[in-house]
C-alpha cells in the first residue's frame, strides 16, 4: 500500500491508473478506523480495480466547539488495518496540503443539507461536500463508498454529485453495529463506561420504533414519543433531534410511509452520536 500526502502525488497517481486501464474506488474518511470503515474499504474493492482511502480530519467541516482538536487520531494503525483490507493508496493530506490559502468557496446543497445534522451543525454540510468535491477532484475516482450511518450525508453527496456533473457513482453501504447495536464510530472511543451502556438506547428506540411500525402504528407522533421515551429515561443522554422522515427528501411525515426513515442524533454526555433506519424495511 502506498501512503501519499501530496495532491499532485495522488492525481498522478489516478492518471496512472486510468492509463493503465483501472477503475478507481474511493472511501473517504477521517480515520480511527473501526470495523465500518474496513467494510466500506472491503465494498470498494469489490467494486472497482483499485481502493483509495482519503485520512482527513476536515477542519471546515466542524463548528465552533466542536471536538476538531481531540478528534481521535492512530495513523500507524489505521495504515496497519488499510493494508489488512486490500487499499492501494492511504492518502493522508495536511490541512496545509487541502487548504494552502483560506478556502472562500463552498458547496452547499440547500434543502437537503438544510435540517436534521445541518440544523444542528450549521455550515458543517457545506464543509463535507467542499472537501468530498475537492476528493474527487484530486483522485478522479469512478465510484465513492459512503456509509448509510450518516445518511443525510450520503444524499447530500448524491444530489451534489448530480447537480455537478461530477460522474463519479455513488455506492451506498449498510451500518456496521457493535454486538448490542450501537452504530460503530470513531466517536464511541469517548465514552465512558456508563455513557456507553446508555449510549445502546439509540438501537433499542430503533428497534422499538421498527416493531411498532411493523404492528401497524402509522401515527409518526406517537412513535417518536415512544423513542423519546426510551432514550430520556438516562441521565447523561440529551436528544438533539429525533425525527420520522421521508428516506429521499428528508421531509419530516406525519403518518409512517414505505420510505419512512427515523433519524435520531442524541449527546451522551458530550459525545454526539447518531443513527437511523428505514422503519419498515425488511
Ligand atoms: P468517518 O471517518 O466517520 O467520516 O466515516 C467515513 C465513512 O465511513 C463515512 O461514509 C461513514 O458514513 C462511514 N461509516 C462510519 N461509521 C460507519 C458504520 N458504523 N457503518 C457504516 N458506515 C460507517
Amino acid at each position: 500500500m502506498e501512503i501519499i500526502t501530496t495532491t499532485k502525488q495522488m492525481h498522478d497517481w489516478s492518471r496512472s491508473q486510468v492509463a493503465a486501464g483501472k477503475t478507481v474506488g474511493l472511501v473517504p474518511t477521517m480515520g480511527y478506523f473501526h470495523a465500518g470503515h474496513l467494510s466500506l474499504m472491503r465494498m470498494a474493492g469489490e467494486l472497482s480495480d483499485r481502493v483509495v482511502v482519503s485520512l482527513f480530519v476536515n477542519p471546515i467541516q466542524f463548528g465552533p466547539g466542536e471536538d476538531l482538536a481531540c478528534y481521535p487520531r492512530n495513523l500507524e494503525r489505521d495504515q496497519e488495518m488499510a493494508e489488512r483490507s486490500g487499499v492501494a493508496v492511504l492518502f493522508v493530506p495536511s490541512t496545509p496540503v487541502m487548504y494552502p490559502e483560506p478556502p472562500e468557496t463552498r458547496i452547499t446543497v440547500a434543502r437537503l443539507g438544510a435540517g436534521l445534522c445541518g440544523g444542528s451543525r450549521p455550515g458543517h454540510f457545506d464543509g463535507v461536500c467542499t472537501v468530498v468535491g475537492k476528493l474527487f477532484n484530486i483522485v478522479s475516482p469512478d465510484l465513492a463508498v459512503f456509509g448509510r450511518k450518516d445518511f443525510q450525508q450520503l444524499a447530500v453527496i448524491r444530489k451534489m454529485t448530480a447537480d455537478l456533473n461530477w460522474g463519479v457513482e455513488i455506492v451506498a453501504h449498510p451500518i456496521i453495529r457493535e454486538s448490542d447495536g450501537l452504530a460503530m464510530s470513531s466517536r464511541n472511543s469517548y465514552l465512558s463506561g456508563p455513557e456507553r451502556s446508555s449510549a445502546t438506547c439509540l438501537y433499542r428506540a430503533i428497534v422499538k420504533a421498527r416493531e411498532l411500525a411493523a404492528a401497524g402504528e402509522g401515527e409518526v407522533a406517537r412513535l417518536l414519543a415512544e423513542v423519546e421515551k426510551i432514550i430520556t429515561v438516562h441521565d447523561n443522554v440529551r436528544i438533539e433531534y429525533a425525527e420520522i422522515v421521508e428516506a429521499t427528501s428528508l421531509e419530516p411525515q406525519l403518518r409512517v410511509g414505505p420510505d419512512s426513515l427515523l433519524a435520531l442524533a442524541v449527546r451522551v454526555g458530550v459525545t454526539r452520536l447518531i443513527d437511523n433506519a428505514l422503519l419498515l424495511e425488511s
